[in-house]
């Protein structure tokens, strides 16, 4: 990706975004702007056109008055401005191009997927589990502002059966990746043990992967959520089938973090979730990954995906051997995506609250930043309006995570803001359109061609 327009901070700064210092940083959020023209998305609707400051990070909703006379004036007439996404399931830090492993849960790696979220819209994002011990520490530095990209939230390494999901061997994971309590009683100390190094919710795997390694007990649920509400943090679980999430509910788990995919939602299980208020992240676009790059190799000559892909991707994409490999066994998948999508319909008319996520880096299928703006399309796809999607990525998914901060445009609120080239809720495919991205009131990147 480039950098379509040089801003005039970045001119005076002579620097790439991604080389400037913290406090260089700083110094140019605190450099007012002054939005003019601007029609903008508030979580629920398209309003405006308004005048927004940004100024000191955050925005100001200004009236008819004249602006500061400090200000930059950007004229944003015919364009369109969304709040920064937030990414509720991710995993950063773990893939790297074509490969993934321990050995990518590096600063130098997770700084770079933070800037890749970033220049793709996503202001924030929760890597839920498989994260290193580094991990607490960069999601401190995160939280004070000292480093670049996405803001970083996430579980840590999250907390599965001995021997279960998620599987060591296949998904290549070290043993500081996961932890895997014997009992109740260790359970607890685990999930104590991650809110004592910091993280801003419990990741906990349930499925038993089609009954090939160990679920995850009652017990053990109720023990890691017992633990985690004690603590004040919620309890994010994946599942893939009904069954499963049936238990994980009935458990007290605050988040279901993936789609039911094997049968549709029986309304005893809806309302259950309705009265206790669990929250529902459906990553539709996790099954798709499988086989959406195999289907159509032509794809890859996308502008918008070969900017989220490394070389490795690519060459992999193109190759026929590969990509008949991955057709050979689709077909599961596509019937998770069918189920995943008239559950999350479902769901969502059933009023249980819905939170943004698409599992991105899980795998480097998962494609960070490429994965999200597909996930809004296939939620589209499921029945939701553009509104309805665009709200979840945004305002519903702060709400989730609990930042206070973001998620919105009001007065107040961090200035993470994302200019489009067209209206996204006239064609949800136009938040692709970035033209620029703000984060904090500065502009941290361009439009990704
Ligand atoms: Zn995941």
């Amino acid at each position: 990706m480039r950098l379509a327009r040089r801003s005039f901070a970045m001119a005076l700064a002579g620097l790439p975004f991604a080389r400037l210092s913290p406090a260089r940083a700083q110094a140019q959020a605190a450099a007012p702007i002054l939005l003019d023209n601007v029609r903008y998305f508030d979580g629920r609707a398209m309003t405006g056109p308004a005048r927004l400051l940004m100024a000191g990070g955050t925005i100001r909703i200004l009236g008819a008055g004249t602006a500061p006379d400090a200000a930059q004036r950007v004229d944003l007439s015919g364009r369109y401005v969304i709040p920064a996404m937030i990414a509720a399931h991710s995993h950063i830090g773990h893939a790297s191009d074509a490969t993934s492993g321990r050995q990518y849960y590096t600063r130098e790696n997770v700084e770079a997927q933070l800037r890749r979220y970033q220049a793709f819209g996503i202001g924030a994002a929760a890597s839920l589990g498989l994260n290193a011990p580094l991990f607490h520490e960069l999601r401190a530095e995160s939280r004070a502002g000292r480093l670049p990209g996405a803001l970083l939230l996430g579980a840590g390494p999250g907390l599965g059966m001995p021997e279960g999901a998620p599987p060591a061997g296949p998904m290549n994971l070290a043993d500081d990746q996961v932890i895997r309590p014997a009992n109740p009683a260790a359970m607890r100390q685990g999930v104590n043990d991650l809110a004592d190094k910091g993280i801003d919710l419990v990741k906990v795997w349930i499925d038993g992967l089609g009954d090939t390694v160990p679920q995850m007990t009652p017990e053990m649920a109720r023990a890691a959520v017992e633990a985690a509400h004690a603590r004040r943090l919620k309890v994010a679980a994946h599942i893939h089938d009904l069954s499963q999430a049936r238990l994980a509910v009935e458990a007290g788990v605050d988040i279901l973090a993936h789609g039911i995919r094997d049968k549709e939602i029986d309304d005893g299980l809806l309302a259950l979730m309705r009265d206790r208020g669990t929250w529902y992240i459906p990553t539709i676009q996790i099954d798709e990954a499988e086989y959406i790059y195999a289907d159509d190799p032509a794809i890859t000559e996308d502008p918008f995906l070969r900017a989220a892909l490394g070389p490795g991707m690519i060459g992999r994409m193109r190759d026929p051997a590969w990509r008949a490999a991955q057709l050979g066994r689709a077909a599961p998948r596509r019937s998770d995506v069918r189920i995943n999508k008239l559950n999350l319909k479902r769901v969502h008319d059933a009023g249980i609250p819905v939170a943004f996520g698409t599992d991105s880096g899980g795998t480097p299928l998962r494609v960070q930043g490429f994965a999200e703006h597909r996930e809004l399309e296939l939620m589209v796809e499921a029945g939701l309006t553009p509104a309805q999607a665009l709200g979840i990525a945004t305002a519903r998914s702060a709400e989730l995570l609990g930042l206070a901060d973001r998620g919105s445009v009001r007065d107040g609120l961090r200035a993470d803001l994302v200019v489009l080239e067209a209206d996204p809720l006239a064609d949800i495919r136009n938040t692709r359109r970035i033209a620029r991205v703000y984060g904090a009131g500065r502009e941290v990147a361009g439009a990704i061609t």
